[in-house]
């Protein structure tokens, strides 16, 4: 059993570390907030997904059994920071001209090509709001049981005045309602909500509405914050172990989220909130009008002119894990460069691991090295911390490298085991073969200069022997329309 015992993790709805304590022993039950799917995720969202992939990767390292539901959004009415309720997914339909549903699975096949491309582990279940309408409604018609919300003209409302006699609003958030400012109230101030501060959990359908479905209240849709709620609960129960998301969410969605399971079940949904932070680029938060914006396949491409190079998704994915998933994270040439070099020295050290000599002794402390990336990623999932441990690491292996230390086979395989361990299964890093070669890549750009040159002079018999003699060393060469590649 590897080391379970100590690990902590920053609940955001005691505001401190605790220790990490599962309701049903060697099972986690994990829910995340997925993605809205009316545009390509943006790399804020995608940080998102790979910091709660490595908090369930590392889960899956310690031998939990571990649920993962991370929901999709297909349906209803979002709500932004200030609590207007928006049709996101029926603007862009309008807009590219389809149907809601073609919208979502267009942007969900990028989605799902992304998540491979930064190696991302599939959750156990991404279930979608419009296929779990009726656990919907359901819930909201136990929750105006319990008299926590109330119809009007065909909509459902949220009671947030009465629900705050019986529970606090505002236990996630520590938002009051009464501090909300003006700027909130006046947009919110719509005639048929009791109060400015009650959301919606049912909408009367628009003329417009381009996604309707039939309820006890008429036809309309479900509002956003109830569809986590059904689905979170349908897979999980009323009430599982962590509830994850954005921490751009918590506010209205988490704390509506709690409202609503309070107000139907009389408990908080999670025992475990965690939510990752956003990031800036070039000390500004990443935003289209500040035209510091970019997707996360462009830096891959390196079609995006805010950096003069493209770095690959597993350098990009190191480098997120330097900072630390509540951590604001600068995007900057300077930082990827570095991240990339780090990256290249980390990646080479674990190459040489293999084929490290042994000796009787070993000249430095194996297990101790080993239990700080334990004892890392026990704190709250310390990332930077584990990555300066793992380059500790490769210290030690570049010394013995050069005959300067020495290691034993036992520890070699410990070691071995472990660094492979934290590497690729825990950060989820998978190192191509010309990742792990840096000095492969540029005499590769040679010989395939070389090769073109002879192309281009119909000496084809150069070009062959190249070819032919690349071959041999186990190295294939491919032209393509985009270039030549090899692999
Ligand atoms: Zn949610």
């Amino acid at each position: 059993m590897k080391n379970r015992r100590n690990l902590q993790i920053y609940n955001s709805l005691s505001g401190k570390k605790e220790y990490f304590e599962p309701i049903h022993t060697d099972h986690v039950g994990m829910y995340v907030c997925g993605p809205t799917l009316y545009s390509e995720p943006h790399m804020g969202n995608m940080r998102t997904f790979i910091n709660f992939d490595m908090i369930f990767r590392y889960f899956l390292y310690l031998e939990y059994s571990v649920k993962y539901v991370r929901n999709i959004t297909d349906a209803g009415h979002i709500t932004n920071s200030t609590g207007l309720e928006i049709d996101s997914i029926g603007r862009a339909a309008r807009m590219e001209q389809m149907q809601s549903l073609e919208i979502v699975y267009k942007y969900n096949v990028k989605f799902q090509d992304l998540q491979r491309l930064y190696n991302l582990l599939p959750p156990s279940i991404e279930p979608t709001a419009t296929s779990h309408i009726q656990e919907q409604i359901e819930i909201i018609e136990k929750i105006i049981e319990n008299g926590y919300a109330y119809v009007v003209n065909e909509s459902v409302y949220f009671d947030v005045q009465r629900y705050g006699k019986d529970y606090n609003y505002g236990i996630l958030s520590g938002r009051k309602v009464d501090e909300l400012d003006t700027e909130t109230r006046a947009l919110n101030a719509q005639d048929e909500k009791r109060f400015f501060a009650d959301f919606a959990l049912w909408k009367k359908a628009n003329p417009d509405d381009m996604q309707i479905w039939r309820s006890p209240w008429g036809n309309g849709n479900p509002g956003w914050h109830i569809e986590c709620t059904a689905m979170s609960t349908k897979y999980l129960g009323n009430h599982f172990d962590i509830h994850g998301g954005g921490m751009d969410l918590k506010f209205p969605h988490h704390e509506d989220e709690i409202a609503q399971s309070c107000g139907s079940v009389g408990c908080n949904p999670a025992k475990y909130w965690m939510h990752a932070n956003m990031l800036n680029v070039n000390g500004q938060k990443m935003s289209k009008s500040l035209g510091n914006f970019f997707l996360p396949k462009e830096i891959i491409e390196g079609s995006t002119e805010l950096f003069d190079k493209p770095y690959s998704a597993d350098v990009l994915r190191f480098f997120m894990m330097q900072a630390h998933y509540r951590s604001n994270l600068d995007f900057t040439q300077d930082g990827l460069n570095a991240s990339e070099k780090g990256y290249n020295r980390l990646v080479g050290a674990m190459k040489l691991l293999e084929n490290l000599p042994t000796n009787s002794d070993t000249s430095f402390d194996v297990n101790e090295l080993v239990t700080s990336f334990y004892t890392a990623m026990n704190d709250d999932f310390n990332t930077p911390i584990l990555i300066a441990n793992l380059f500790e690491g490769a210290k030690n292996i570049n010394l013995i490298n050069d005959g300067k230390a020495t290691i034993s086979a036992a520890d070699r395989e410990l070691l071995s085991r472990e660094m492979n361990g934290f590497i690729l299964q825990v950060l989820g890093l998978q190192p191509s073969p010309e990742n792990t070669d840096s000095k492969l890549t540029p005499v590769m750009g040679l010989v395939l200069d070389l090769r073109q040159q002879a192309r281009s002079n119909k000496d084809w018999n150069t070009s062959d022997k190249i070819r032919d003699g690349l071959a041999a060393a186990g190295v294939v060469v491919k032209d393509g329309k985009d270039g030549t590649t090899w692999s």
